[in-house]
């Protein structure tokens, strides 16, 4: 069935996170008389930054997680609530989940990316992302439990010492009040390998001061009710879980086959899937050949405004600019109040450098809620 929300002519998004999202709205801007249809399952944007500042109830759910239908659909674009299934690049057209085949003009994959617990028996039996609104709702329950029933060795385990990893430590930390310890396993030698060395020097002063104990070239082989047992037959006692230890891009089946570089979409420096000339993949799904840049938000939001150009500029039959990343820096929650931040000519932590970050607050994309577009303002501006 093809239903009459999009034609061949249309320019189909599939993935509405932060790539997808900025496509669309970019797109619509650039081009405002050419259909653009945005395909996406959840009903809510997630600004997944902020997932701390909702764990700890700083934001509220309507400012980390807007809906799409205030968010695009009375802008003109056309939200399909679905899931793609199958792209066929050779009769451009797309297949969804439920039942619709969809053709397209232009199309943009921008599915992301899922957890990836690499195989570790226990991991999904056992322990819980943090990546989506059940997570917070998950680990909310946790520390009221916590909370409610003493317990002389309670612990909590975060596996993956990455931002999302040290960030949720400090924020439980500070929500558990001292009711469980926390255990941060990290299997490289340091945490925050890819940041700043302000920032991560920052954090490890936050995770001391918390009480956090850091478990350093530390392997987990396998994860258990209420234990989670390490390379040397060691193991922790917990009583939840958090893996936070990577991701692996995520994207519907696509034939003919493309080229796949690590797991991701390969794409030539304009964004266009390698031997393609009218689909562009962004994101964590996606991989440039020649300058790979990180699977970040920061990334993902300026790809997005940068398809939205480069669908313009095809559209009048030229050759679609290189896509060139601006790196705005790194901006880390360090708990209830504190924050750290290097970008912008400015390296800055503490109680200020919190209230900068809420300053980043401000206005930069008027479609969406004031949470949203402060730390896009962070994120976006070229
Ligand atoms: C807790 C947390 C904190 C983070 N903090 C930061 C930060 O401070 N700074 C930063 O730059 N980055 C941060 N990141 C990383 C950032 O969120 C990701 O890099 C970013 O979301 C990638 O954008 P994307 O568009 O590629 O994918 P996503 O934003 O994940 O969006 C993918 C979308 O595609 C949809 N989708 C998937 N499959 C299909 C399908 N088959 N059909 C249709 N739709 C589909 C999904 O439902 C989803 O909405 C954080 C991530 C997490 C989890």
């Amino acid at each position: 069935m093809t239903p009459h929300t999009s034609s061949a002519d249309a320019v189909v998004i599939v993935g509405g996170g932060f790539g997808g999202l900025f496509s669309s709205l970019a797109v619509h801007r650039q081009l405002p008389d050419c259909p653009v249809v945005l395909i996406e399952p959840r009903k809510q944007f997630l600004f997944q930054p902020l997932l701390y500042e909702l764990l700890s109830n700083e934001l509220q759910e309507w400012e980390v997680a807007p809906r799409y239908s205030q968010l695009v659909s009375n802008k003109g674009i056309c939200w399909l609530r679905d899931r793609v299934i199958g792209i066929d690049r050779l009769t451009h057209t797309l297949q969804t989940l439920s039942g619709d085949r969809i053709p397209w003009g232009q199309l943009v994959i921008a599915t992301g990316s899922k957890p990836n617990d690499f195989g570790i028996p226990g991991v999904r039996e056992h322990g819980s992302g943090f990546c989506n609104l059940s997570d917070v709702r998950y680990l909310r329950q946790l520390v009221q439990g916590f909370h409610r029933r003493r317990h002389p060795n309670a612990a909590l385990a975060i596996v993956g010492a990455g931002s999302t990893g040290v960030e949720l430590s400090c924020k439980l930390a500070d929500l558990l009040e001292g009711k469980a310890r926390i255990h941060l396993i990290e299997m490289g030698d340091s945490i925050l390998p890819n940041s700043s060395a302000f920032n991560r020097e920052r954090a490890n002063a936050a995770l001391e001061r918390k009480d956090v104990i850091i478990h350093l070239n530390t392997s987990v082989t396998r994860v258990e009710a209420n234990r989670v047992v390490l390379r040397e037959d060691d193991a922790i006692a917990h009583q939840g879980l958090v893996w936070t230890a990577g991701n692996q891009p995520d994207f519907p089946c696509l034939q003919p086959p493309p080229s796949i570089i690590r797991g991701r979409l390969a794409v030539d420096g304009d964004l266009r899937l390698q031997g393609s000339t009218d689909i562009f993949a962004i994101g964590d799904t996606a991989i440039t050949i020649d300058h790979p840049v990180p699977a970040t938000a920061q990334v993902a939001m300026q790809q997005g405004e940068a398809v939205g150009e480069a669908i313009a500029t095809l559209r009048i039959g030229e050759k679609p600019p290189m896509f060139q990343f601006n790196d705005r820096g790194e901006m880390l929650s360090l708990g209830i109040g504190d924050a750290t931040l290097t970008g912008l000519g400015i390296t800055m932590a503490g109680p200020l450098a919190f209230q900068l970050r809420r300053a980043a607050y401000l206005t930069r994309m008027p479609a969406l809620s004031v949470g949203v577009r402060s730390a896009a303002a962070w994120l976006i501006n070229r």
